[in-house]
């Protein structure tokens, strides 16, 4: 049997339950094909259950180094079965939210496979569906490495390691974008012995080389060690060669190099958006496209945030210093170590940088608590051009992180 829809979407991640949500506001019949679990790979397997865990390490380190704040908590230990448990009521109690919403909404759910046969039709199991539109938003899937393939036991993925019964008591991590990074601060917060080994020279290499150059610092201080401008030759017998020379034996190995999007052969006149569409991949990316596609509100696409999680917070956005030509631009740097609310919070490591070019801010650059929250500021300045002398009119209250981009403002 056929039936007729306004719109037509694949995928249930943030990109199709967004633009599901957003079109049947608009008073359009949606109907939505999700094969796995609704919310897709942010809320099943991504930004959601690893700043979870990533929640419940952070507060264990703190908790094992609470003497400093005059607490004598003894014997702190965890439970990985209840972290995980934890992490699951989580994702179900959000994802239950999401599924509310949608139903509210009227979409129709299908949780079913889903293909699509040409720019109107939509096949999924026996049946088949006429739409007048159709979003393909299907995702992304864990890049392998040629030669070290995911054997999901010994070579995880990112989503193997969610699955883990036990933690291991050491981890090699290749790749050091957010997802490597992320998982190494999880991994040594629980005092899992943790390696990361990196192909460019630096450490989270989008990042500013500064960001890149703090993290390697205090990686070098928490005790992780990694190896840059490395890469795995060969694992013989669990020991794992390197490029340069050294062995290193470990229990798991987590290859985070990136991700590829789903494939599915491209047809005209469907539109690709989030992860499939081979742009930034991001969730809030994928929502913002998702918006732009049922509302018509545009984004601006070379502003866009990155946050990597963890103590302390890495966030930025805009042109990075190795971006700029030299003596082109101002930079003003504080740091975090200069704040008051930082000492009170123990959390001193870190900087904040704004970058200018011709009186206008171009760039920032965190390394903070915080930094999630105050990188928006300034992007919210870079993107309608209100200039730093018109940002130093505002007012900061004290004493909070915030105060650190005032006093980098008056540096410029
Ligand atoms: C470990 C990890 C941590 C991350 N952390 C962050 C973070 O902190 N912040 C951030 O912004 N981003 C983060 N991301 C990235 C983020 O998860 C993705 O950018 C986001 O999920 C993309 O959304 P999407 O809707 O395009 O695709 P997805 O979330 O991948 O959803 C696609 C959905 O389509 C379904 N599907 C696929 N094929 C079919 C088919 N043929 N029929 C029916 N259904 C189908 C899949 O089952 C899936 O549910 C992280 C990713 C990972 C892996």
């Amino acid at each position: 049997m056929t039936q007729t829809y306004d719109l037509g979407i694949i995928g249930g991640g943030p990109a199709g339950y967004t633009a599901a949500l957003h079109a049947s506001a608009k008073g359009l019949k949606v109907i939505l094909f999700e094969k796995e679990n609704i919310g897709g790979v942010c809320l099943n397997k991504g930004c959601i259950p690893t700043k979870s865990i990533m929640h419940s390490g952070e507060m264990f380190y703190k908790y094992k180094n609470a003497q400093t704040f005059g607490l004598n908590l003894n014997e702190v230990s965890y439970d990985w079965g209840k972290i995980i448990e934890h992490k699951n009521n989580v994702v179900e109690k959000l994802r239950k939210g999401i599924e509310l919403a949608l139903k509210n909404a009227k979409v129709e759910i299908i949780p079913k496979e889903a293909n699509i046969l040409d720019s109107k039709t939509i096949q999924a199991g026996e049946c088949t569906y006429q739409c007048k539109k159709i979003i393909c938003a299907i995702g992304s899937s864990p890049k392998a490495i040629e030669g070290l393939e995911f054997d999901h036991k010994f070579i995880l993925s990112s989503d193997d390691i969610l699955a883990l019964e036990h933690l291991p008591k050491s981890i090699l991590i290749i790749g050091s974008g957010a997802i490597g990074i992320e998982w190494a601060r999880i991994m040594s917060n629980f005092g899992v012995e943790t390696t990361i080994v990196e192909f460019a020279p630096h450490l989270l290499p989008a990042a500013d080389i500064e960001v890149s150059k703090r993290i390697e610092r205090i990686f070098k201080s928490r005790g992780i060690k990694f190896y840059t401008q490395t890469s795995v030759e060969k694992i013989d017998n669990e020991k794992i060669i390197l490029s340069n020379g050294e062995t290193v034996e470990v229990e798991k190995i987590l290859a985070a190099v990136g991700r590829v999007p789903n494939t599915f052969e491209k047809i005209d006149g469907v539109r690709y958006i989030g992860d499939v569409a081979g742009e930034i991949q991001l969730a809030h990316y994928a929502i913002k496209q998702a918006i732009e596609e049922t509302d018509g509100i545009k984004f601006e696409k070379t502003l866009i945030p990155f946050v990597v999680y963890g103590s302390p917070e890495i966030a930025w956005a805009g042109l990075r210093e190795q971006d700029l030509e030299p003596d082109t631009y101002k930079k003003a740097f504080i740091l975090t170590s200069a704040l008051g609310k930082a000492h009170c919070d123990g959390e001193t490591e870190g900087f904040i940088k704004i970058l200018s070019k011709d009186n206008k801010i171009v760039g920032v650059h965190i390394v903070s608590k915080e930094a999630s929250a105050l990188v928006q500021q300034i992007l919210i300045a870079i993107q309608n051009g209100i200039s730093a002398d018109k940002l130093k009119e505002v007012c900061y209250p004290h004493p909070t992180f915030s105060e650190g981009i005032f006093d980098a403002l008056l540096k410029l």
